[in-house]
């Protein structure tokens, strides 16, 4: 078996909306549940050995807008969020990871080091992820708390704007140059990252706040689950452009399974080949090179394809890999080395 570790879930969301429906989460991941995506169970199965997992702050659930005749789709950004409300939930997400540490049912994982002996150990390496800053305010006060709680990767945005910066709709077909990039605080927030070691994620963000970063990091460029434009015109994937930069940092774009981001024609269609999935990587492959291609499947937070399922079908993915011709060293890179790299790096850890 392949293990894989993977830039991108949503599980807390899954969780936490179980513990406001009165549910136990640590119990629900130890045991297993047929909602959703990621388990304890369903990753052992699907050699799912750990992964970036998010604090994101709801919108309420996003409901795509119906495409139209020509089958395009344009869904309204959601609309900005309160700071307080944000911040409670983005405790409450942080406490259920702590809490899943406390039962011995995943680790949090702050170097890559951790990372390497949790899988060895056969326990979910976890690393702590904020996927919109909604719960930091202006002097950043929250991050050095949540830095401290494991946070070690963010997004500055997620698809609305917050006081950080701008991020791209949910629409088809769209172009991720959508608007304004980075506030004043946003280039703040960066450089803290920089100066803490915290990675800096560019999915959900505008072109014009990519380069922003771009220009400001001096990490490698990340797009933790992002996929090629080219392939699937979405304002969420990225230009050729883009990638010809990730290249450039030796950076990643990690595999989004959101059949929203692999179809040619962008629908939320469960029923997507996993050829689909195997297309966007050989193009990002042949754009930006093996060491820059990785996984972010965004279980728990979209609608992947049918013959995945959940976490306990990964290896299907992995077997179309070998079927379609990668090499051994390619699949270890593809599932979990170029992530274990790049992690490395934004971290400060001496190679
Ligand atoms: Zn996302």
């Amino acid at each position: 078996m392949e293990l894989v570790f993977d830039g991108h879930n949503d599980v807390l969301l899954r969780l936490w909306r179980t513990m406001k429906e009165g549910g136990d989460p640590v119990a629900e991941f130890l045991k297993g549940t047929a909602q959703g995506h990621i388990d304890a169970p369903r990753a052992k199965i699907g050699g799912l050995a750990g992964g970036i997992c998010a604090i994101y702050i709801p919108s309420g659930d996003l409901i795509l807008k119906e495409p139209d005749d020509n089958g395009h789709y344009e869904t309204p950004l959601a609309a900005p969020l309160e700071y307080l409300s944000s911040l409670q939930i983005g405790m409450e997400k942080a406490s259920i990871a702590l809490r899943l540490e406390q039962a011995g049912a995943w680790r949090l994982c702050r170097t890559t080091a951790n990372i390497r002996k949790a899988m060895a150990d056969g326990v979910f390496a976890a690393v702590l992820h904020m996927e919109g800053c909604e719960p930091i305010s202006a002097n950043l006060a929250e991050l050095d708390v949540f830095y401290a709680a494991g946070l070690r990767s963010l997004g500055p945005v997620w698809s609305r704007h917050n006081i950080f910066g701008h991020g791209v709709p949910f629409a088809y077909p769209m172009s991720p140059d959508t608007g304004p990039g980075l506030t004043d605080i946003g280039f703040e927030l960066v450089k803290a990252c920089n100066r803490l070691g915290i990675l800096i994620d560019l999915a959900h963000i505008t072109e014009k706040g990519f380069w922003d970063v771009a220009k400001t990091t001096d990490q490698p460029l990340i797009a933790s689950h992002s996929n090629a434009h080219a392939l699937t015109q979405v304002a969420r994937n990225l230009t050729d452009k883009q990638m010809d930069a990730i290249k450039e940092s030796r950076g990643l774009a990690g595999l989004n399974y959101a059949v929203t981001m692999l179809r040619p024609d962008a629908r939320d269609n469960a029923a997507t080949p996993l050829s689909d999935m195997i297309r966007h990587i050989d193009y990002m492959v042949e754009r930006m090179g093996i060491d820059c291609v990785a996984l972010g499947s965004d279980f728990d937070g979209a609608t992947v394809p049918a013959d995945i399922h959940d976490a306990a079908g990964n290896q299907k993915l992995v077997a179309a890999l070998r079927d379609a011709g990668y090499a051994p060293e390619d699949i270890a890179k593809l599932c979990r080395e170029n992530w274990l790299r790049v992690l490395g790096e934004a971290w400060h850890e001496k190679a």
